[in-house]
C-alpha cells in the first residue's frame, strides 16, 4: 500500500493519474476507475495499491487514528524545483512513522530539470540515494510522458519483497476505513483496504462502536465482487452508521456477537461523553470562590429521612450569607435518592445532598455515569459546615474528614432484625466510634455511625487490617457483596488565613 507525498505542484496528482490511466488492467467496466479513495495497479503480476489522496495530511490523520496501512511512501520531488518545505515535512512524517521512502524525481522531461541538485539536497536531509552511496531508492520520472514509471513500479515491487510485505488471507478479516460517505440510494458506504483475512459478502463485523454486515463489495473499477483479499481496496455497503476514517472493520463470528460488542462499546463511549460535562462540584465551588471571578451558583437537591430535617436543614443553609455565592434548592424532600434526582441534578447542574438517606441502586448507576456529585451526611452540623465553607470559599475547611480504613463486604448476613455486612478490613482500621459510609462503585450509598462492630459474636472497639468483622451502620440494611465500607473521623481545624 503506497502513499504519495511531496510539495504542492510537484506532480503527486499527475503521477497518480498517469498510473490510473495507463496501468489498470482494462476489463469489465471498460477500465474506467471509480473514485473510491484508492486503486490497485497490476505490475508484473504483482498488485500495488495506491491511496489516491496525496499529501501528508491524510497520512498523519490515518496514523493518528491507528490506521497505519501505508507500507511505502513515494516522495515526489520536482526536478526543476528541488526540495521545498512540504518535501521536508513529508520526509519528517515518513521517518517518524518508520516508513520506507522511495523518491520519484519528477518532471525530468523539463529542460530546467536538475536531478543532481535534487539528489544532493536529499542527501543533506538524510536521504542518500543509492548512486550517492546511500540506500534510498529513486527513479527519474515524468508524470506527463510516462518516462521512468516502470522503473518506479519495479522499485515498489522490490521493496515489497525486501520488506516481506505479506498477509494471511485465511486470518480473521480486518480492514481499515480510508473513506466513508452517505450515497443517495445506496446508504452508507465506505472504502476499506483489507489488511488481513478475506472480507466476504455476508460477513458480520464490528466497526468502531457499530455492528454491520457486508451486504455488497465493489472494487475500484465499479465492479461488484464477492470477496476482497489483503491489500485490496474495496467499497463496502452494510454499515449501520457512518464510520470514521481510520476505524477498522473486524470480522465477527455472528451478527449477535457483533451487536453485543457494539452495545458494549457504545455504552463505554456514553460514559466517557457524560463524565466531564457535570462540573458543579463542592470542590469547584471552593476554588471558584477563592479565585474570585463572578458570583457562583450553588444549586442543591436535598433529600432527608424525615420532613422535619428537610425544613431545618433548608432554613440553616439559606441563612448562610455569602456575597460570593447564591445558594438555591432545586428540590428539598423526604425520601431516598432516586434515579430521577440524579437526572434532575444532571440537567440543572446541581449537587445532591442526602441526610440520613440511602441512594437507590439505579441512582448509583446513573450518578456514576453522569458524574453527579452525591454527598451524604448523618450529622447536621457537618452538613451545614461543609456547605458554609464551600460558600465562603474558606482557605481551609473547618472540618475535615480523615479516612482511617476500609473494609470490603464479602457476605451479607440476615439477622432477626435487619442485616449485617460480613466484611474484611483491607487497609487501616474500622473503629466502633468512627463514622462510616457504604460506597458502591465509587458512589456513596449510605453514611452513618457504626451501630455494631463484631468479631465473631463479640462486640469490639476496633478491627485492623486483614481481619474479618461484622458491621452494621445505623438502620441501613441493603449491603451488597463488593461494597466498600469507608471509615472516617471528623477533625476540626483552626482556619488559617
Ligand atoms: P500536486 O500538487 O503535487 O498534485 O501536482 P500536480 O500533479 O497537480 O501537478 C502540478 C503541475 O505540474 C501541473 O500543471 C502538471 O501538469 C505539472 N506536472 C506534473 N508532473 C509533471 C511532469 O512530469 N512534467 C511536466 N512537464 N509537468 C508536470
Amino acid at each position: 500500500v503506497v502513499t504519495i507525498m511531496g510539495h504542492v505542484d510537484h506532480g503527486k496528482t499527475s503521477l497518480l493519474d498517469f498510473l490510473r490511466k495507463t496501468k489498470i488492467t482494462s476489463g469489465e467496466a471498460g477500465g474506467i476507475t471509480q473514485h473510491i479513495g484508492a486503486y490497485q495497479v497490476i505490475h508484473n503480476e504483482q498488485e500495488i495499491t495506491f491511496l489516491d489522496t496525496p499529501g501528508h495530511a491524510i497520512f498523519s490523520d490515518m496514523r493518528a487514528r491507528g490506521a497505519d496501512i501505508t507500507d511505502i511512501v513515494v516522495l515526489v520531488v520536482a526536478a526543476n524545483d528541488g526540495i521545498m518545505p512540504q518535501t521536508l515535512e513529508a520526509i519528517k512524517h515518513a521517518k517518524k512513522a518508520n516508513k520506507t521512502i522511495i523518491v520519484a524525481i519528477n518532471k525530468c522531461d523539463l529542460p530546467s530539470a536538475n536531478v543532481d541538485r535534487v539528489k544532493s539536497q536529499l542527501a543533506e536531509n538524510g536521504l542518500q540515494t543509492t548512486d550517492f552511496g546511500g540506500d534510498t531508492e529513486f527513479a527519474e520520472v515524468s508524470a506527463i510522458t510516462g518516462k521512468g514509471m516502470d522503473v518506479l513500479l519495479d522499485l515498489m515491487a522490490l521493496q515489497a519483497e525486501v520488506l516481506e510485505l505479506k498477509a494471511n488471507p485465511r486470518a480473521i478479516a480486518r480492514a481499515a476505513i480510508i473513506e466513508a460517505r452517505v450515497v443517495p440510494g445506496r446508504g452508507t458506504t465506505a472504502t476499506v483496504i483489507v489488511e488481513s483475512g478475506t472480507l466476504k459478502v455476508g460477513t458480520p463485523f464490528i466497526c468502531g462502536p457499530y455492528a454491520g454486515k457486508v451486504r455488497s463489495l465493489i472494487n475500484d473499477r465499479g465492479v461488484t465482487v464477492k470477496s476482497a483479499h489483503p491489500g485490496m481496496p474495496v467499497e463496502v455497503i452494510g454499515f449501520e452508521e457512518l464510520p470514521n476514517v481510520g476505524d477498522h472493520i473486524t470480522e465477527m463470528k455472528t451478527e449477535r456477537e457483533a451487536k453485543a460488542l457494539a452495545n458494549e462499546r457504545q455504552e463505554a463511549q456514553r460514559l466517557i461523553r457524560l463524565k466531564p460535562q457535570h462540573r458543579n462540584r463542592m470542590q469547584d465551588l471552593y476554588s471558584m470562590v477563592r479565585d474570585g471571578g463572578g458570583k457562583a451558583q450553588l444549586k442543591l437537591i436535598l433529600k432527608c429521612d424525615v420532613q422535619g430535617s428537610v425544613e431545618a436543614i433548608k432554613k440553616a443553609v439559606l441563612a448562610i450569607v455569602s456575597d460570593k455565592v447564591d445558594c438555591s434548592f432545586i428540590t428539598a424532600a423526604a425520601g431516598p435518592i432516586t434515579e430521577s434526582d440524579i437526572s434532575y441534578a444532571t440537567s440543572t447542574e446541581a449537587i445532591i445532598i442526602g441526610f440520613n438517606v440511602k441512594v437507590e441502586a439505579k441512582a448509583v448507576k446513573s450518578a456514576k455515569a453522569s458524574g453527579v456529585e452525591v454527598k451524604l451526611y448523618s450529622i447536621v452540623y457537618e452538613l451545614i459546615d461543609q456547605v458554609r465553607e464551600a460558600m465562603l470559599g474558606l482557605l481551609e475547611p473547618l472540618t475535615r474528614e480523615s479516612v482511617i480504613g476500609h473494609a470490603e463486604v464479602r457476605q451479607v448476613f440476615k439477622l432477626s432484625r435487619g442485616r449485617a455486612a460480613g466484611s474484611f478490613v483491607t487497609d487501616g482500621r474500622i473503629h466502633r466510634k468512627a463514622h462510616a459510609r457504604v460506597v458502591r462503585g465509587g458512589i456513596p450509598v449510605f453514611d452513618g455511625r457504626m451501630s455494631t462492630l463484631r468479631r465473631f459474636h463479640e462486640e469490639v472497639e476496633e478491627v485492623r487490617t486483614n481481619f474479618e468483622c461484622g458491621i452494621r451502620l445505623g438502620e441501613f440494611n441493603e449491603y451488597q457483596e463488593g461494597d466498600i465500607i469507608e471509615c472516617y473521623k471528623l477533625e476540626k481545624y483552626a482556619q488559617t488565613l
